[in-house]
């Protein structure tokens, strides 16, 4: 907390001369903060259960905030997301997949997860949020698509490839991910959204979003894992760039922003071939670089799955 109240002290000089445009960036931080500590001291008791027992329906009140927020940024699918209560068969698999994850997704979910929700018709695999206690430490919950519990791991991400292109071209190529095992999506959903959460617990990349820099209150530019792939949080180097890689659109999501050409996929995979990303969602963050990283290597390596597409 004193490395974030020095850099308070120096935005309030920097403020002096930007009044108008810092007064409103800064009580949004301030609202956001206060939001996270009220949702920390709400669900901090969750701590003392076993990480399964923290899967739990989501209150009307987090639905609402989430729903309002994903509307605001242009998810107009968002009206529909609906509170899943889970049932004993998602209680099954969710802890049978728990085992699989990764040791560092382990410790972190059982020292740091507040909360894991499903969410009917969310627009995408999943999301993870932090939150902070008192003392400015970060604590987190996960939403995951209630879909990822049904679909295969294969079908979820050739349509999370796929639908980012439009149909306008019934002949062009398709996106078809094969990882030669028989898992659930959900598998995909724990690694990605579990990875976001090692991320921000132990600075893999710089920092997670723009309120996540502030309150860790460093600005670094890089790290091991960005260091000569990223110039910055969204900017990839330009040997990591790839035709229409700002335009990427998973799911849809984004209706306002459109789908790319399907005739331009060609050429898109012919350049993602020559990055480091593992796939094209991985060039939108250099936090989904790595969220998507791990997910493929463990899948990979730990898993006994083989990725082709
Ligand atoms: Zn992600």
């Amino acid at each position: 907390m004193k490395k974030y109240g020095t850099h308070r002290a120096v935005l309030s000089v920097i403020c002096l001369s930007l009044l108008t445009a810092c007064v409103s960036h800064d009580s949004k931080y301030e609202e956001a903060y206060a939001w996270k500590l009220r949702l920390f001291q709400r669900l901090q008791d969750n701590l003392s259960k076993p990480v399964a027992e923290r899967v739990q329906k989501m209150p009307d009140n987090l639905l609402k905030a989430v729903r309002d927020h994903e509307k605001s940024i242009g998810i107009t699918g968002a009206v529909r997301y609906a509170a899943r209560t889970p049932t004993a068969d998602d209680m099954a698999l969710f802890k049978s997949y728990l085992d699989l994850l990764p040791q560092a997704h382990k410790a972190v979910f059982e020292k740091k997860l507040l909360a894991v929700y499903l969410i009917d018709g969310f627009s995408g695999a999943g999301l993870a949020n932090w939150v902070v206690d008192q003392k400015g430490q970060t604590y987190y919950y996960i939403i995951l698509n209630s879909s990822l519990f049904r679909v295969s791991l294969d079908d979820w991400l050739s349509y999370k490839n796929d639908s980012q292109f439009d149909k306008s071209e019934q002949a062009s190529p398709t996106i078809r991910v094969r990882t030669q095992t028989d898992y659930n999506a959900l598998i995909y959903g724990l690694l990605h959204e579990g990875a976001h959460i090692v991320d921000i617990e132990f600075g893999a990349t710089p920092y997670f979003d723009h309120h996540h820099r502030r309150l860790i209150g460093i600005i670094q530019k890089a790290s091991e894992f960005t260091d000569r792939v990223w110039i910055n949080w969204l900017r990839p180097v330009p040997q990591s760039d790839f035709v229409h890689r700002t335009e990427l659109n998973p799911y849809g999501s984004f209706p306002r922003k459109g789908l790319i050409p399907r005739g331009e996929l060609p050429e898109m995979f012919a350049q993602l071939m020559k990055t480091p990303f593992v796939s094209f969602y991985s060039g939108s963050s250099w936090n989904e670089d790595l969220a998507d990283y791990v997910s493929f290597f463990h899948i990979e390596k730990k898993l006994g799955g083989r990725f082709y597409s």
